[in-house]
């Protein structure tokens, strides 16, 4: 079921065949009719993840990311809507004249052709697909998954089914009924499991791996058990205490290249589990309650560049997910955060919070919306102006954030932001360049790889961030905000010589900044994003700072 953790699973295995010297990509398929995941809701799908190339992409890609250490492509993306409409251009053109163009095989050849285009080169490509086993859309997907062991031959395929096994409350024992069932649905679909792994609350005991093994006629050896645990980064550690690396390899038949260092890797995560620090970060946005609950889904990749940040620290982050529309006292926390958002909703909880880090000088960090609403509220408090978004009041006085004349008008709403890897030029010596002094050499290597739209001029100081927005800081009121204090860091400057503010801070406050990026895109365990790492030392200082020292007896 959704939820349940394939992502993670998948991105742990990629992971684990990483660490024993294979090259691993991953591909996740979602089996609905949008193209993308841009036009949907987060409170339903959880955030939308941005790739460098300008994909808005399911969440897992993510966790993809995170896990493997490198971008993926959003080619490694595939819904249905995106095969339907590439075979139906395609039919159009002309290229199936003659013949009836239907599910098998023209639908399944599309999505192995796309799952073969993005697995050259590598040694492993993990194909994850989405939803239930027995869902009505994930057919096409099965029968090509089918079709594809056909091609490549069954010893160069295994398959793992993630499964829940539930433990009611009220009979206080582990289920494997479902399992059972969800083998029975997929053995139907002509995929036989070669491996399960069970995700439940706690481990999977003998008896119950015995029962799966005489249901599903795998050996219990390559039953595993997925309990849950504290930190997601915890998963490929599990996994690996009962070898799933190597009974995978040795199912493949393939021997180690290396031998798996996971030093690095589990002392980030111990300092996660046992951080001897904390500190509690508000973030102040808006999908924050579906019904009865909270769904931190939505602002995922935050969520997780924090925990980067923590661990890189030593640091527990609290995080606090408060609504916006709710007039929430601020004055506990040692940071405060404003994520990327849309729309009116929230908005002047969002610029009062943006206000009260300033004026107390708590650290602040905002994210796209949250430099748009930190740009509005400094206009407003600080230049006086009647400034506000477009977005919000499009007939507003001053308007500090608008869409840019050449940007024309809005057609379609699918895939027509400003979306991906742009680069920025960093102002010397401000906080921004502080910050990102120890990546600026791995993105002026990026740089190299990305095409001239995207780079823009680029200067000496330069960083990649991805992005996901349409309106612009206007550049009419750059000298006024300057004039007062604002500084604008960093620059994305178009070949056509447009300038567009990247960056803004204010040196006078301890831990001021904003970017119209989203840099929680381009964080992992291993390398947390600068500004996040920057925005938690931040944070600790000003604990230390609010925390009386003890007295002196
Ligand atoms: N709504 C703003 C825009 O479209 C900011 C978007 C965001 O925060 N991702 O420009």
């Amino acid at each position: 079921m959704s939820g349940v953790g394939k992502g993670v699973a998948t991105a742990s295995i990629g992971k684990i065949l990483q660490s024993y010297g294979f090259s691993t990509t991953a591909v996740k398929i979602d089996p609905y009719i949008n193209c993308d995941a841009g036009t949907l809701r987060p409170t339903e799908h959880g955030e939308v993840w941005v790739t460098l190339d300008g994909g808005e992409i399911d969440q897992d890609l993510g966790n993809y990311e995170r896990f493997l250490g490198f971008p993926i492509s959003k080619r490694n993306n595939i819904t249905t809507g995106q095969v339907f409409r590439t075979l139906i251009e395609k039919e159009r053109r002309g290229d199936f004249l003659g013949q009836t163009v239907q599910l098998i095989p023209h639908l399944t050849d599309e999505i192995k052709l796309r799952i073969k285009e993005v697995s050259d080169g590598f040694d492993f490509v993990l194909v994850e697909i989405g939803g239930t086993v027995g869902d009505y859309e994930n057919v096409p997907f099965m029968f090509a998954i089918k079709s594809l062991e056909r091609e490549v031959g069954r010893e160069n395929i295994v398959y793992v089914l993630i499964t829940y096994l539930p433990i009611p409350d009220n009979v206080g024992e582990m289920k494997t009924k479902p399992t059972q069932t969800a083998i029975r649905l997929m053995v139907e679909q002509g995929l036989v499991p070669d491996f399960i792994l069970c995700r439940a609350k706690v481990s999977l005991d003998d008896v119950r791996k015995k029962k799966i093994e005489t249901y599903a006629n795998i050996s219990s050896d390559n039953i595993i058990s997925a309990p849950d645990v504290s930190s997601i980064y915890e998963v490929p550690l599990n996994f690996e205490k009962q070898e799933l690396g190597l009974k995978l390899l040795k199912r493949f038949g393939i021997k180690q290249k290396k031998k798996p260092n996971w030093d690095v890797w589990a002392d980030s995560v111990s300092k996660i589990l046992h951080p001897s620090k904390i500190v509690s970060v508000a973030l102040v946005g808006k999908y924050v309650t579906v019904g009865d609950f909270t769904l931190k889904d939505s602002y995922i990749s935050i969520h997780e560049s924090l925990v980067h940040a923590g661990a890189a620290n030593d640091c527990a982050i609290s995080v606090a997910f408060i609504d916006a529309s709710e007039g929430v006292d601020l004055s506990g926390f040692d940071g405060i955060i404003v994520p990327g958002g849309f729309g009116s909703s929230g908005v002047d909880g969002k610029i009062s919070a943006i206000k009260f880090a300033r004026e107390n000088k708590v650290p602040y960090l905002g994210l796209c919306y949250g430099m748009q609403l930190a740009v509005v509220e400094y206009s407003r408090n600080v230049c006086g102006l009647s400034a506000h978004t477009t977005e919000v009041e499009p007939s507003v006085k001053d308007k500090v954030i608008d869409i840019l004349p050449e940007q024309g008008v809005v057609k379609e709403k699918g895939a027509s932001m400003r979306l991906g890897a742009y680069a920025a030029n960093i102002l010397q010596n401000s906080l921004a360049h502080s910050l990102y002094a120890r990546r600026l050499k791995e993105d002026s290597e990026l740089i190299t790889k990305l095409p001239i739209e995207r780079t823009g001029i680029i200067s000496k100081n330069v960083v990649v961030e991805v992005h996901r927005h349409r309106y612009e800081l206007n550049p009419a009121y750059l000298s006024l905000l300057e004039e007062r204090g604002l500084v604008i860091s960093g620059w994305h400057e178009r070949t056509d010589g447009t300038k567009l503010a990247e960056f803004v801070e204010i040196p006078s406050h301890p831990f001021f900044i904003a970017t119209q990026a989203h840099p929680e895109f381009r964080s992992s365990l291993l390398h947390p994003a600068p500004l996040f790492s920057g925005f938690i030392k931040a944070c600790l200082l000003k604990k230390q700072l609010v925390v009386p020292a003890e007295p002196v007896k």
